[in-house]
């Protein structure tokens, strides 16, 4: 009798034993249809076939085999098991985190289609768009998503020519925040009307073109050379080179040498909304050889894509976002990490929590990690000789890096001069750069319109009724937002406490800073890019088509702007206000302020001109804003990587978050104080806690965590044994039963 070991999408830490019926044919990494708990059936994935009986249990048997084929290749399954392991991951989860949904179902996937929104034939020219907005001057609603539609499609340039652009029911209705009522109405009027495309596709990408590559400077020359040397030696190679640097056209003639080689290439991006512009420069060379793989493309396609590099005529090179690393290779010969030090290769909810440059080194080829602010632990690998570390030091064709002034905000509100969140010298510069043409880039990391709302009588502030954060108010949609679990409140009209009417905001959202620089620069045309301007497909590509177009002035944005975007016409960068990132509660704050004001900063100044970036802050004797200013990563890493080895820190310690999550305070209370002693029986001192993590409370849930600082050299397979014994021992524990214990490996 043969049996399968299946992998389930169940988050438990462990397969489960089917017999194989006589006569079906099951190999290793084919989908198989079990029955599971009572009267379920789960499509799993097939990790082992063997012929030992389990004992203590009557095994079921597999109903279907639904492949011939493997469709997860050995090399695949081992790495999902060493996320599992290495990331205390039930293998259900990795095994749910890796394939696309359509692979999972067991009713294959449909074709998705998407609504876009066009103007109607009769009203394609100039006059007959005068008499539609006539006609609707006293629709208000309808006046304005229409005017939206023309923004968006560019109808509204017809007189210069600009060929109209696509667009979809969901962006509009995102953008002009309109209803689906609004739009009936304007159909109704057959002025706007709506068709069907099916989305995505494979993407043909047109011709390969090797012959396009740009020649590289004698600098970037010299780095490419290193690179191969460096790759010889090592398995890890970062390529430290300043922004704009011409890191990528480094790449592109590096993935050329592997397809000559004839193998294949997996390069990551930290965010696929970014992709845009890469994917158009690499386009332009690879071709149709490239492939695109991200969570925002529909299963379908996500599917084919994995289907394809199962073929025998797979992608040569693959752009993709994170949970790329999870797609099947038959020659992989190099992986480029771009960006390696952003946050998001790192995934936080749900498991698995792994960090995709971790994984990307784990698939065993030559890595590049690529970036103008090393992550600490990379730089610091470098250091040590772990990786090889090549340096590439100036601006292509020599553009300086911009100059940074500093701006003390503390001294300007004392004296009263400042406009809302702007200095006078912020304003001043924004005004001759718009004079002159050129493009204003704003920063603020924070979305909404104001962070707090408070009474001014009493002091009250609304807060989330599920998760132990205040509420962020959203003017355009007027209502408060929980950034932590979504849930949405009317604006209250009065204090609940104190009776009062006087309620104001405190604090500033990218939502108010445009409003503001609206209200300053009325003949300017701006964009705003964060969360809640880019949830469309589209969105996220027009917002920047239309700045490197030149079509808006100035660009006001959270973290997205700053990366890896490359515009030529940006002469000033505004850091609004630094010291939200300086004061963030965590031991990496320096260093994530330091890259996204140093990513944000290289935006400024590229072709032919120095650009500048005004840098507010309360805090200008904060050692990282001169290392900013300076550009001073070398400085940055000397102070901060001492203070890591002083208070025990990564790289010098290891870190494992545990999390404990239970509906009512007092049992995730007492839980978590046992958990803590069960652990300090074997790992004494090295547990700290338990301590209610900053938000202690998302979505109902009560959150505990517990810190384990691990020396390194210490046997982590031991470490992951005891851990997971704790765990089921609490979990035996009547009272725990509902109790989720889960973990955070090399949290960020
Ligand atoms: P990085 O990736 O380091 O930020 P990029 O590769 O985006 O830098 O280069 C910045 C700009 O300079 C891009 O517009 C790029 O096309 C241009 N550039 C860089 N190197 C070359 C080269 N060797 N020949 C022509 N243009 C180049
Ligand atoms: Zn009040
Ligand atoms: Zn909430």
């Amino acid at each position: 009798m043969q049996y399968a070991d299946v992998i389930l999408p169940v988050p438990l830490h462990a397969t489960f034993t089917y017999a194989i019926p006589e006569g079906m044919s099951v190999v290793k990494g084919v989908r198989v249809l079990v029955p599971f708990g009572r009267g379920k059936k789960y499509v799993g994935l097939v990790d082992r076939v063997h012929d030992q009986s389990p004992q203590d249990y009557q095994v079921k048997a597999i109903e279907v085999v639904m492949d011939t084929e493997p469709i997860v290749t050995d090399a695949q399954l081992k790495i999902w098991h060493w996320i599992s392991d290495y990331y205390l991951s039930p293998i259900g989860d990795v095994y749910k985190a890796a394939l696309p949904g359509g692979l999972k179902a067991e009713d294959g996937y449909k074709p998705k289609t998407e609504t876009y929104i066009r103007l109607t034939e009769q009203y394609q020219n100039v006059t007959a768009l005068h008499v539609a907005l006539n006609v609707l001057s006293r629709a208000k609603n309808q006046l304005n998503a229409f005017t939206e539609y023309l923004a968006l499609s560019h109808w509204d340039e017809i007189e210069d020519n600009v060929e109209p652009e696509e667009v979809t029911r969901e962006e509009l209705m995102n953008v002009s925040a309109c209803s689906s009522a609004t739009l009936k109405l304007l159909e109704q009027r057959q002025m706007l009307e709506t068709y069907e495309i099916e989305v995505g596709r494979l993407n043909h990408g047109g011709p390969y073109r090797p012959d396009l590559m740009k020649a590289l400077s004698p600098a970037q020359q010299e780095a490419y050379n290193q690179i191969l040397l460096s790759m010889m030696k090592k398995q890890v190679t970062l390529l430290h080179g300043v922004t704009s640097s011409g890191k990528t056209e480094i790449y592109i003639h590096l993935i050329q040498l592997a397809l000559e080689r004839k193998e294949q290439v997996l390069f990551l991006m930290p965010e696929i909304a970014l992709t845009v512009q890469m994917m158009q420069r690499l386009q332009r060379i690879f071709g149709d050889r490239l492939g695109i793989y991200h969570s925002r493309y529909s299963d379908a396609e996500r599917v084919e894509i994995w289907q394809k590099q199962l073929s025998d005529n797979p992608y040569d090179v693959i752009l993709g976002a994170r949970s790329a690393v999870f797609l099947p290779f038959k020659n992989l010969g190099l992986v480029i990490v771009d960006e390696e030090h952003e946050t998001s290769y790192k995934q936080q909810d749900p498991a698995p929590r792994y960090h995709a440059r971790s994984v990307a080194i784990m698939l065993g080829k030559p890595v590049l990690l690529g970036t103008a602010t090393p992550s600490l632990e990379s730089y610091h690998n470098a250091k040590i000789g772990k990786y090889g570390l090549v340096e590439l030091k100036e601006r292509y064709q020599g553009i300086q890096l911009p100059e940074i002034q500093i701006v003390d905000t503390a001294d300007l509100q004392h004296r009263k001069m400042m406009h809302g969140p702007f200095s006078p010298l912020l304003l001043t510069r924004m005004r001759e750069a718009l004079e002159r043409g050129e493009q204003v880039i704003l920063f603020q990391n924070r979305r909404g319109f104001a962070p707090v709302v408070e009474c001014r009588q009493c002091g009250w502030v609304p807060t989330c009724q599920h998760c132990d954060v205040s509420l962020t108010y959203h003017r355009q949609l007027n209502q408060l937002t929980c950034h932590y679990c979504g849930y949405t409140y009317r604006v209250p009209t009065e204090c609940p406490c104190c009776g009062s009417t006087e309620l104001r905001s405190r604090g500033y959202g990218t939502e108010k800073i445009e409003e503001q620089v609206r209200e300053t620069f009325p003949d300017a045309r701006i964009a705003r890019m964060d969360l809640d301007t880019t949830r469309t497909r589209n969105a996220y590509e027009r917002i920047i088509s239309d700045f490197s177009a030149g079509r808006t002035n100035i660009l006001i944005g959270t973290q997205m702007i700053s990366k890896g975007l490359d515009f030529d016409k940006v002469s000033v960068v505004g850091i609004i206000n630094a010291d939200g990132m300086l004061n963030y509660p965590d031991f990496r704050a320096y260093e994530h302020a330091f890259m996204m004001m140093a990513q944000v900063s290289g935006r400024a100044g590229r072709k032919g001109k120095r650009g500048l970036v005004i840098l507010q802050t309360k805090q200008k004797e904060v050692s990282v804003i001169d290392q900013v200013v300076r550009n001073d990563y070398t400085s940055l890493y000397k102070e901060l990587i001492a203070e890591r080895q002083a208070f025990r820190y990564p790289p010098y310690f290891r870190l494992i978050y545990v999390f404990l999550r239970h509906r009512h305070e007092g049992t995730v209370d007492t839980a978590a104080i046992e958990m803590g002693s069960r652990l300090r029986q074997w790992f004494g001192n090295r547990v700290l806690g338990p301590d209610k993590p900053s938000v202690a409370k998302v979505k109902s849930q009560n959150i505990r965590k517990l810190v384990l600082k691990l020396e390194l050299g210490i046997d982590m397979q031991k470490v992951r044994e005891y851990l997971l014994l704790a765990q089921s021992q609490m979990l035996a524990d009547k009272r725990y039963s509902s109790l989720q214990v889960y973990y955070d490996v090399d949290p960020l």
